[in-house]
């Protein structure tokens, strides 16, 4: 595993770029062109053979998308990183990588729906099959594990009920059993924990959201813990799938990623007086932060995690009709899926990013009908308090007739 030889707060602003390359530079510059032409045809010749370095086409390497790419293989500790398209086109990319007809694909109890909507996909065409399980101990880990079983792949904190994934019994269990580790840390961003540091093979971002934080892009990154496996993917399943992304999409990123540690410092505060405030609310009967001391799986998530996040689920007295109120009478608070952004977002998962999750294993996940997902932003906390308190007012006497 390869150490960080400076701060995130520094590797993130620095790191892969030197302006002496680039016409002194400061900001790193945007090529936005397809392809690149060869000084003669030996060049050309050499470059396709691999035995000289340098640009062919964009799809297979572009300058601004390289320093995104090594800005990121540094703050999440790994060996190499690709950029893609979007979240799902880097999960789908180490999903087709790590897979073959007749495997199996051991999943967290909660992934992103459109993941799981890939592994069904990936099931019916091709009979890769998974299931879904806790993964608080490395019991329960094993007990699901086959014959066939090729990876396991895992969200934490999962989406929305922050349950925690154990990474440590997690990798102990893939060693034991030569097994790829996938950590999907969209949630936490490299600034508040590092899978790979701990033994996990890859860690997959929607750059979507934290890493970019403003709101304006969708892409995604794969980081590997081996730099020849992440070569392997970049000239086979990146090159011939061809989700990449675009090298403006990757200038966007690199200005809006060198503020992610002040960002999230802030998203950490204003998320911590937020909870505090919900927790004083009579309306408001269970939160959901990680690093609240109620939090069940609250000692594992103090040692992976270095923070708690940005974002917060809780729990309206009554169903969805009082959940739907309450989001309907916020003001300044958008209601909006995504997450990450300096606007605070507020959706509601029953009916919004579980919807397709039929209502049973809806409920077996902890996904109520009066469960509401706050991303908080960064706006100053007592503006946000103000709403909420508002909103909690306007409400109140609709949940009083209950
Ligand atoms: C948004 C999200 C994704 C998908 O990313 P896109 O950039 O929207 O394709 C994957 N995983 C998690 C946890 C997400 O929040």
């Amino acid at each position: 595993m390869k150490k960080p030889s400076v701060n995130i707060e520094t590797s993130i602003i620095h790191k892969g770029y030197d302006s002496s390359n680039h016409h002194d530079s400061l900001s790193t510059p945007l090529y936005q062109t397809s392809t690149f032409s060869f000084v003669d045809a030996e060049q050309g010749e050499n470059r396709f053979a691999g035995h000289a370095e340098g640009n062919i086409y964009s799809r297979l390497g572009n300058p601004t998308v390289r320093v995104l790419e090594e800005r990121m293989t540094e703050i999440e500790q790994g060996a190499g990183a690709l950029a893609f398209g979007s979240g799902m086109a880097a999960v789908s990319a180490i999903l087709i990588y790590l897979t073959r007809a007749g495997d199996h694909v051991l999943c967290s109890r909660g992934i992103y729906g459109c993941t799981f909507g890939l592994l069904e996909m990936m099931e019916e065409k091709y009979g890769i099959t998974h299931q879904l399980v806790s993964m608080t101990t490395e019991k329960e880990i094993e007990r699901a594990i086959r014959p066939e079983t090729v990876c396991i792949y895992v969200e934490t904190p999962i989406n929305p009920t922050m349950e925690i994934v154990n990474l440590e019994a997690v990798n102990a269990v893939a060693e034991k059993y030569g097994l790829k580790v996938v950590v999907d840390n969209t949630f936490c961003s490299p600034y508040l924990q590092n899978p790979l540091s701990s033994g996990a093979d890859f860690v997959v971002h929607s750059a979507t959201k934290y890493l970019n934080g403003h709101g304006d892009v969708v892409g995604g990154v794969l980081v590997g813990r081996d730099g020849e496996e992440v070569k392997k993917i970049r000239k086979t399943v990146q090159k011939d799938v061809g989700g990449i992304m675009s090298p403006f999409d990757a200038w966007l990123l690199l200005r809006g990623m060198k503020t992610l540690p002040v960002r999230m410092d802030r998203h950490v505060s204003n998320a911590k007086k937020v909870l505090t405030f919900l927790k004083q609310q009579p309306a408001v009967t269970k939160v959901f932060y990680p690093l609240d001391e109620g939090h069940p799986q609250y000692e594992i998530a103090q040692r992976q995690m270095r923070e708690g996040g940005g974002l917060i689920s809780f729990e309206i007295e009554g169903g969805k009709k009082e959940a739907q109120a309450f989001m309907n009478s916020l003001s300044l608070i958008k209601i909006a899926v995504s997450l990450g952004d300096a606007e605070t977002l507020i959706q509601h998962p029953a009916s919004m990013t579980h919807a397709v999750v039929p209502s049973e294993d809806r409920e077996a996940m902890g996904i109520s009908e009066s469960l509401l997902r706050l991303s908080v932003g960064l706006e100053h906390p007592d503006d946000l308090l103000a709403d909420l308190s508002q909103a909690f007012e306007k409400v109140k006497p609709k949940i009083q007739q209950l």
